[in-house]
């Protein structure tokens, strides 16, 4: 079902949702961009004139009540937000009471879900591996359903609007789905902007396709890396990443961030780039500092001859304009990974210049620009472009797993 397509009238709604926000050590939301990234789907569940029920984990309590992870910290942002009261149930596999006096018109917060193991349905105190394991696990799952069902049971339609927990299958994320039929579930505002971006990318690209890749490790993008290189024209690789290639072609990296068992990775995806007719460009030079600290001493080396005693920070002006070239001529933009040290002040040029020529590409050219993954997001927001591109993902490890051609499953259990 597609939700602009359902009336909630007189229904109640369970919708998941991702709150977790970050909070200070007083409590109060510092950031509270999740709370009205779900705003258009939990406004239009009490426009229609239907009673929402909302839920969300916070944190990792590890399936244990931990007061400084309690949602009911964040009831007042969330009132003022949706502009209606919210009430609060301190018990989420315990609502029946809040639920059944919930009318049209009024909205509810459940505890923490992840205060309950069930919600993410592993075993606990168990060590993986040991003999009690596999029973352990299929008596977590078999709670996991029953937690699931309890759930559903609050409502009549469930709507998952919690893009960035849909790469896992938790009870609130996929299992409870199994509960209702396909007239009855379905992907909220969000979770559809974010599914359509991907499928922007993805599978309707208009090429020249340009993928930016940056961030720290080659470990944690080789799925990504290796995904996108049936799809693109182009792929950057900046950043601490970019070393590890430098140095398996026989490059001198100095103490720049570098993976050695991933050198032979590396060189594969350089082989596969050529046999593929994929562009792959690296990095020509790089900014170095002697420290690993914003106001140690800077200099200029080429690439593959930084001195020892120096590190890679951040991409030189002669690398970042062989890329700007790249990137104004694309006609679909992926980035994600900042191409230097972007939190250091001295050393977050090559990352602010990236933000700027995708902007341009965006808003010149016509391209369609999608920025995901953590730290790339926080990197456009810091240069204040992330209104001048096409979408910036809410959800890191969800958008990577998309990236990467896993289907989520909290996609995958609406059934579209
Ligand atoms: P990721 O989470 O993998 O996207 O990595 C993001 C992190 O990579 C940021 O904290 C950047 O500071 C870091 N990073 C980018 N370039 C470098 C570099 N040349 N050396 C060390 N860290 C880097």
């Amino acid at each position: 079902m597609k939700i602009n397509e359902f009336n909630f009238a007189g229904q109640k709604a369970i919708v998941r949702v991702d709150f977790n926000v970050p909070l200070d050590e007083n409590g109060h939301v510092t950031d509270d961009t999740r709370i009205r990234g779900a705003l258009p789907t939990l406004k239009k569940v009490l426009a229609d004139g239907g009673a929402l029920i909302m839920m969300s984990h916070m944190g990792k309590p590890k399936g244990k009540v931990k007061p400084e992870l309690s949602l009911s910290q964040i009831v007042k942002n969330v009132s003022d937000a949706l502009g209606v009261e919210v009430k609060f149930a301190k018990d989420a596999g315990n609502a029946e009471a809040e639920v059944a006096a919930l009318k049209a018109g009024e909205a509810l917060l459940l505890e923490n879900l992840r205060y309950y193991p069930e919600e993410e349905g592993k075993p606990v105190g168990v060590e993986k591996g040991t003999p009690e394991f596999d029973a352990a696990k299929a008596e977590m799952k078999s709670r996991q359903k029953d937690f699931a069902k309890k759930l559903a049971s609050y409502a009549d339609v469930y709507v998952n609007d919690a893009f960035g927990t849909a790469h896992r299958k938790h009870a609130s994320t996929a299992v409870i789905a199994d509960s209702f039929d396909a007239g009855h579930k379905m992907l909220g505002f969000l979770m559809e902007k974010e599914v359509t971006a991907i499928d922007n990318v993805l599978k309707n690209a208009q090429h020249p396709f340009t993928a930016i890749i940056g961030g720290s490790k080659v470990s944690s993008k080789l799925g990504v890396i290796q995904n996108l290189l049936d799809k693109v024209d182009n792929l950057i690789i900046g950043g601490g990443m970019g070393y590890t290639f430098i140095k398996a072609q026989g490059g001198k990296i100095g103490k720049s961030l570098h993976e050695d068992d991933l050198m032979p990775e590396a060189l594969k995806v350089m082989a596969a780039a050529k046999e593929k007719g994929v562009n792959l460009s690296l990095s020509v030079s790089t900014v170095c500092g002697k420290e690993f600290s914003n106001d140690t001493e800077r200099r200029v080396f080429p690439i593959n001859q930084i001195p020892d005693e120096w590190e890679g920070m951040d991409s030189s002006e002669e690398s970042i304009e062989n890329w700007k070239k790249i990137i104004l001529d694309s006609k679909t933009i992926l980035w994600n990974g900042p191409v230097g040290v972007f939190e250091l002040e001295n050393f977050a040029h090559g990352t602010g210049e990236i933000a700027k020529t995708v902007a341009q590409a965006t808003q010149e050219n016509g391209a369609y620009s999608l920025i995901g993954g953590g730290d790339s997001v926080a990197a456009i927001n810091k240069f204040g472009l992330a209104d001048k591109v096409s979408y910036v993902s809410t959800g890191g490890g969800a958008m990577l797993e998309a990236i990467e051609g896993k289907v989520l499953p909290g996609v995958a259990a609406i059934g579209e």
